[in-house]
């Protein structure tokens, strides 16, 4: 029995499908240069892909084809050498599938596998977003802002030989960066991207996560019904009624707040979120007619609060506002709750601006979007002016 070598690609649905695919793709090829059969894979036929929503691909690679088949007759691997992660956001865990609830982002990793993550944050940062395993793993950071483009456009920015790069040096016996970088010329493609390669080779470096290290909360899971306790025939429930909100303050109750789904939450699925100016809201009801997930919570004096539950990142509410600055799209690295806005807003106003514009100020990089055509196109130098720098 030969060995048999298996990465995961976690990403964000649509945005970053190309990229994660491309991936995918160069592993096989790259390990078929030293005669290692393999085979790539989406997995997101039981989930149809999303915008942001976090999506897996694979790698399965063996030393031989009896290996790769044994390797094969599983759906997917239970475990990985190697899990790619091409956004810093998912660190705080992945609920791609609505089935399990909250699934950590190194759940797969094996006993001292490791987790490459892009991201321009520092390692301490990122263990404390990720939850605790019991058994150590190492952590690599591919330096650089993390790679977002839409379904028929590919933001060529080389984050895709750089992290083939950092897993020719993670794990050597998967290729090697001579027989990566020659795959990518044989491509191909750029030589430059046979250099970014090797840069990203020979900058990499890794931490030592132990089991003590990482956020220590459960992650929040369920448990479906069994085939056995299911009612007979098919029928779908509709959404409960909503109910009035009641205000942290005075105690006043009014406004509404819709039933959301009780299983299925949206924590992980943003890579950013709207922040809202309730001081400037001038209450045109806008974000809340357009939001595409029924994320506002109507106020008893009728503002509108996004609702971290519901809410998938997309922007639309930030777009439609009529407000300058009122609603403002903000990296979701920059949070560790998903506490009411609002009723932060009624019990501290003071302290909600300042809050508000710390986090606004600090991070003012938007994860994904782009306002018009070509706009990609000209980040590119831009995110390869980073990965020079790293
Ligand atoms: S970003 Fe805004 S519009 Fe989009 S889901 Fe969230 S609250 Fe709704
Ligand atoms: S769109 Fe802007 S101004 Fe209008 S209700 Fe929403 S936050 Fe307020």
């Amino acid at each position: 029995m030969g060995r048999l070598f298996a990465v995961e690609i976690v990403y964000r649905g649509i945005f970053q499908k190309t990229l994660a695919k491309h991936i995918s793709r160069a592993i096989v090829l790259a390990a078929h240069r030293e005669g290692k059969p393999g085979i790539s894979f989406g997995r997101y036929g039981d989930s149809p892909e999303r915008n942001g929503i976090p999506a897996k691909a694979f790698a399965i690679v063996a030393t031989d084809d009896i290996t790769l088949e044994e390797g094969m007759a599983k759906y997917e691997p239970k475990e990985v050498d190697v899990s790619i992660n091409l956004d810093d956001t998912m660190c705080k865990g992945v609920e791609s599938w609505a089935w399990y609830g909250l699934q950590p982002i190194n759940k797969l990793v094996k006993p001292n596998g490791t987790l490459i993550v892009t991201s321009r944050e520092e390692p301490e940062k990122l263990i404390d977003m990720c939850h605790r395993k019991e058994t150590p793993y190492k952590l690599a950071i591919v330096k650089g802002i993390p790679s977002f483009s839409g379904l028929w456009v590919f933001k060529d920015d080389h984050t895709d030989v750089r992290v083939l790069g950092a897993i020719a040096r993670v794990l050597p016996e998967l290729f090697s960066i001579e027989s990566l970088k020659q795959m990518i010329l044989d491509d191909g493609e750029n030589p430059l991207k046979a250099t970014s390669a090797q840069r990203s080779y020979d900058r990499l470096q890794t931490v030592t996560v132990k089991p003590n290290q990482g956020n220590p909360e459960k992650p929040y899971e369920f448990e479906l019904l069994k085939w056995t306790e299911m009612r007979d025939g098919i029928s779908i429930p509709s959404i409960a009624q909503g109910h009035t909100m009641t205000d942290p303050v005075t105690g006043k109750t009014g406004g509404f707040q819709p039933e959301r789904n009780a299983t299925f939450k949206k924590f992980s699925t943003r890579t950013m979120r709207p922040v809202v100016n309730f001081d400037t809201c001038i209450k045109c009801t806008l974000c809340w007619l357009q939001c595409p997930d029924s994320c506002f919570d109507v106020t008893p004096e009728g503002l509108y609060d996004a609702n971290m539950a519901s809410c998938c990142g997309c922007g639309v509410c930030e777009a439609v506002c009529p407000v300058p600055n009122c609603v403002t799209m903000v990296n979701e690295i920059g949070f560790s709750d998903n506490d009411s806005q609002w009723e932060m807003w009624r019990k501290d106003k003071e302290g909600y601006g300042t809050w508000l514009k710390d986090k606004i100020e600090s991070h003012p990089v938007r994860s994904h979007g782009f306002r018009y055509r070509g706009q990609y196109e000209e980040q590119v130098p831009e995110a390869l002016a980073a990965a020079e720098g790293d």
